[in-house]
């Protein structure tokens, strides 16, 4: 039996999934303790408990301790199956992360996989379902060799939630897992800003656009409003990407909320989308903590990212504990940090 404590580093939901997800696909157990001991609310909340049951469905898996607030938790899988699933977050807690948790192991299934995740898909701190299908995904192919296809039916934003997507994952026939190589990235092909609202005035949208293009410098015809109709509740998004020559979109994302400007949320965007330019790396900070789990359970890997996060450096720790993988930390005299994964005795 593994055993995690999750009041280690970042001490957040994180741990958990992680340990989830290697769990799945290694077939040990494990027991978390002391889980989001780093938060305000530490345990288990809704979000939390549904990546545990899609866990828990996908590897057919005995639980114990999947209960609101609960700081301990054991999960014993049995067997992945691929299948059609359906989970909803039953809150606006985010969709993207539970899906995150099951990828590993659907990509190691035998059959394809149909999932459909309902609640949150535009969530603050979470991926956003376009960083999920447009930087996340594509990487993940390239490493396992699988197909993934993902649609965004509606939009769901906090607090209302209500939103959904689809997913369809095919495992690789027999292709070996990729080393993926991202250390250089190269020129800069596309970018493009897109300030989204549901249910609230387009001014807002509007304003958060000029901000982008005065504070970033880009083009008009790279800017764009959309206006979302379908999302049950209000919600506002502002989301900047920049795909270059390596082969990565790197997204970068606000959102609104009440007491915040509609200026300071797209200056917030753009501040991150400068230090990405200027670092001169492929990797941003979210994508690189997002990056080590299907590197190292393909066993190689590396890439050229921006001073590591606690969530990067508390996810190599969770890794470490399942499988007999490291990695070669070099920070560089320019500020950037390279990450090799590799393989350590166990
Ligand atoms: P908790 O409620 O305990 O904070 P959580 O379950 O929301 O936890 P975290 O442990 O904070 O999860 O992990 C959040 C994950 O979402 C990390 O992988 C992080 O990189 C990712 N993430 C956060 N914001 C963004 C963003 N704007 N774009 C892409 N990924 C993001």
């Amino acid at each position: 039996m593994i055993r995690i404590d999750g009041s280690f580093g970042e001490g957040g939901g994180q741990m958990l999934r992680s340990s989830l997800s290697l769990s799945l696909v290694t077939g040990m157990p494990v027991a978390l303790e002391k889980i989001r001991a780093g938060r305000r609310k530490p345990g288990l909340m809704r979000q939390h408990m549904t990546a545990v049951r899609a866990a828990a469905e996908v590897g057919d898996a005995e639980v114990t301790g999947n209960d609101p607030g609960s700081q301990n938790l054991v999960f014993k899988p049995r067997k992945i199956k691929a299948g059609s699933y359906r989970f909803a977050v039953g809150t606006a807690g985010s969709c993207t992360l539970i899906l995150q948790t099951i990828l590993p192991a659907l990509i190691r299934a035998e059959g394809v996989s149909d999932v459909e995740i309902e609640g949150g898909t535009h969530n603050m701190m979470a991926p956003p379902f376009e960083f999920l299908q447009k930087t996340f995904l594509p990487l993940l192919e390239q490493i396992s060799g699988a197909t993934i296809s993902a649609e965004l039916v509606r939009h769901g934003f906090y607090p209302a939630g209500g939103g959904l997507f689809k997913v369809r994952v095919a495992p690789a026939a027999a292709k070996p897992s990729k080393a993926l190589k991202l250390l250089e990235r190269g020129k800069v092909q596309k970018r493009e800003g897109v300030a989204m609202v549901s249910k609230l005035s387009n001014d807002i949208a509007s304003r958060e656009l000029k901000k982008l293009r005065s504070m970033l410098e880009w083009e008009e015809s790279e800017l764009r409003l959309e206006r979302i109709t379908t999302s049950p509740g209000p919600g506002n998004v502002v989301m900047a990407s920049v795909s270059s020559e390596c082969g990565v979109m790197e997204i970068f994302s606000g959102f609104g909320r009440l007491g915040v400007s509609a200026e300071k949320v797209a200056e917030g965007v753009a501040r991150e989308i400068l230090a990405y330019m200027a670092a001169d790396v492929p990797v941003g900070q979210h994508l690189a903590d997002q990056l080590l789990l299907p590197m190292a359970l393909a066993g190689a890997g590396e890439f050229r990212t921006m001073p590591l996060t606690l969530h990067t450096e508390t996810n190599l720790h969770v890794i470490g504990k399942f499988l007999p993988i490291g990695a070669d930390i070099v920070n560089e005299e320019d500020g950037t940090v390279k990450i090799k994964i590799k393989k350590v005795k166990s």
